[in-house]
């Protein structure tokens, strides 16, 4: 993919999470690997609703080092953006936004991973990953923690992950897939949340979703 096209499309991302209200205007980060031309990060404390191709900051993709003197400063989570473009298989875009329902289903003490496998139709699209515990956003903790949550377990990586009192962690072959896992995640955390928390659980029923996702994920 084009870099143009590929930043446009991280760009687009964070327009419609705007849009969405997943974010208020500074807020959500967004990266794309592109093979042989390093890392490229949103900037730190911009109008992520305006932000423009042009905007994005190339960064080394495993060091503390930018590539170039930026005008400004690479977004405070880049670290974080780093281990996971780290342990993907392939170069692809990593989304943090603060996907409301799905923040309000954490806040909730909704855990995600089982929600998301009482949803087939999301289960068979979307891996969830372990929920990251509330830490200090742009902190090295969060970073590790949400490294950890992708990459730790045994089974493979998950394609979202949520962050405790904050937002997501999404990953993709482009921004649009990565965009449609929060899309998927935040659609199915609405719906539980307009049921009520008492209707999450239903015996039997996350048993047998789990082994069609499963099957489906292995498969
Ligand atoms: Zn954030």
């Amino acid at each position: 993919m084009q870099r143009q096209q590929a930043l446009q499309g991280a760009c687009d991302a964070l327009r419609r999470s705007y849009e969405r209200g997943w974010i208020s205007t500074r807020d959500g980060n967004v990266s794309v690997l592109l093979p042989g031309q390093g890392l490229w990060i949103s900037p730190s404390g911009v109008r992520k609703q305006a932000l423009q191709p042009e905007d994005f900051i190339p960064v080394a993709a495993a060091s503390a080092a930018t590539l170039a003197a930026p005008r400004r400063q690479p977004s405070g989570e880049l670290d974080l953006h780093r281990y996971i473009h780290a342990g993907m298989p392939a170069p692809g875009c990593v989304l943090h936004v603060h996907a409301t329902h799905v923040v309000a289903a954490l806040f909730a003490g909704i855990r995600l991973r089982e929600l998301a496998l009482q949803f087939p139709e999301v289960a068979r699209y979307t891996r969830v990953g372990p929920d990251v515990p509330a830490l200090a956003a742009t902190s090295a903790e969060l970073a590790e923690a949400t490294r950890q949550a992708f990459y730790a377990g045994p089974a493979l990586a998950p394609h979202i992950v949520g962050l405790a009192q904050h937002g997501v962690v999404a990953v993709g072959r482009d921004a649009q897939e990565a965009f449609e896992h929060v899309e998927r995640l935040n659609h199915i955390c609405e719906i539980a949340l307009l049921a009520g928390a008492r209707a999450l659980v239903v015996p039997g029923l996350a048993t047998a979703a789990t082994g069609a996702a499963e099957e489906e994920l292995h498969g």
